[in-house]
């Protein structure tokens, strides 16, 4: 590979931002990449600055994962913990309250799947980032 702005010239490498080859005299090392001298810096760096954002925020976007599947399993409780009060609700009292024995049916039902289906999607997590 040549340089691109000196043809007659051999590259040292290639600028991170267009890939155009770069020799000593036009390469500027931005320590992770080089770049077009005067050209591609801004882009460059740029780059560089997005890729070493997106290596410090992967931890917390972990924590963010796992943290999303703590609150999916506390709404799991809280539908499970609604339709336990339906059913006792409808099966302690004098009157006949199908409604709410359906009501309640369900939402034990749904806070069972809920709760399931959030599990396997924590078990699943890990193996995403891998
Ligand atoms: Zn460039
Ligand atoms: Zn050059």
């Amino acid at each position: 590979m040549h340089c691109f702005y000196h043809r007659e010239q051999e590259a040292v490498g290639s600028c991170k931002s267009c890939g155009k080859g770069l020799c000593p005299e036009c390469a500027i090392d931005l320590g992770k990449g080089l770049a077009c001298r005067g050209r591609c810096e801004a882009d460059v760096q740029a780059v560089i600055d997005l890729v070493d954002r997106n290596i410090r925020l992967q931890p917390a976007a972990n924590r963010l994962i796992q943290g999303g599947g703590s609150v999916r399993i506390a709404s799991a409780l809280f539908f499970m913990a609604t339709g336990a009060v339906f059913l006792f609700y409808g099966l302690t009292s004098d009157r006949e309250m199908p409604m709410v024995l359906v009501l309640g049916v369900c939402f034990l039902a749904y806070g069972l799947f809920y709760l399931l289906w959030s599990r396997a999607i924590a078990v699943r997590a890990p193996k995403a980032d891998a």
